[in-house]
């Protein structure tokens, strides 16, 4: 009998890029592609929000992948099998809009190909001819290439170093694909934000309409706290309660990116000060 957000599956990705299986029937009964949770390892620990990767809805159980950057997530990525997590909350979120649109781009940079491999899964599944982009900064940092290659009709692969597919970022493709001609009828990008706002640059000039899943600083996750506010199409709207999906055209890239950077120092200092209480070496900046 499986308890209640127990830890049911873990495996390591990519170097600090982690996967748990968790059981959480009640989100898993109810959860859609472009949803996410937010989880607490602790008591008193910060709220962590998470897209969901997957979930099967007869077993119960969520699949989140998450990056360790910071000490919540290191806490995290230190649970095992057999563990619980204090509380999930969710789903949050609107979930995606998918619907048959044709030909749809799926870009996934990161740690954000996990998002993405859900939106692609169904979009392909509403008979969309599905191309997706996936890119990371090397080989061994490329998640989902499986994954994402079951649910797409065509799959790309960039690497910024060269040491897997195409030598650059997840937009030099695209761009690259809308040089030659190829008609496209929407793109859906999930990934870091400034790829998020190459893409859409990329875009904006053949018209297409371009969705981003943001990723801003989120506390409740609920739309009382405001923390996840960005700024689209001049209006501020609320990415935990109106997102995280947005017209990628209309965000406010700028913005968004200066709020993501707010808390950079201290989150730094926290994650020295919690490694070195633990007696891990600092780890490395990449
Ligand atoms: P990263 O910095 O390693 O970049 C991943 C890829 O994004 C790169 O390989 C490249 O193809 C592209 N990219 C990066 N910089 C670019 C630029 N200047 N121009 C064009 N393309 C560029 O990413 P990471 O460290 O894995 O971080 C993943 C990001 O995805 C995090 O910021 C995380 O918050 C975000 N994320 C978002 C969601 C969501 O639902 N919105 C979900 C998961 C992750």
């Amino acid at each position: 009998m499986c308890r209640k957000f127990e830890i049911l599956e873990k495996r390591t990705l990519a170097p600090k890029i982690k996967e748990i299986v968790l059981y959480a029937p009640e989100i898993a009964r109810k959860v859609r592609a472009g949803q996410f949770i937010i989880v607490r390892v602790e008591e008193k620990g910060e709220r962590i929000p998470l897209t969901v990767a997957d979930w099967n809805r007869n077993k119960g159980t969520l699949t989140i992948v998450f990056q360790e950057i910071g000490v919540s997530t290191y806490k995290l990525g230190k649970l095992d099998i057999g563990d619980r997590l204090t509380d999930i909350a969710g789903p949050l979120g609107n979930p995606s809009k998918i619907e048959n649109y044709g030909r749809v781009i799926c870009i996934g940079g990161g740690v954000g190909i996990a998002a993405i491999y859900p939106i692609a899964r169904e979009l392909k599944k509403m008979n969309n001819y599905v191309i997706s982009i996936i890119g990371a900064r090397s080989r061994e940092l490329l998640i989902y290439e499986d994954e994402m290659r079951k649910v797409s009709d065509e799959l790309k692969i960039t690497t910024d170093d060269g040491s897997k597919g195409r030598k650059g970022f997840v937009s030099d493709e695209l761009r690259d694909m809308l040089a030659k001609g190829v008609k496209v009828d929407r793109v859906i990008a999930v990934g870091p934000a400034i790829m998020m706002k190459v893409c859409a640059d990329v875009t904006r000039p053949y018209g297409i309409k371009t969705i981003a899943s943001l990723n801003p600083i989120m506390v409740c996750g609920m739309g009382m706290c405001a923390a996840c506010r960005v700024e689209v199409g001049g209006k501020t709207r609320f990415v935990c309660f109106e997102g995280p999906e947005f017209d990628a055209h209309e965000v406010n890239f700028t913005e968004l990116m200066k709020r993501l950077n707010a808390y950079r120092e201290e989150e730094k200092i926290a994650l020295e000060k919690y490694l070195k209480k633990i007696g891990e070496v600092k780890p490395n900046a990449n």
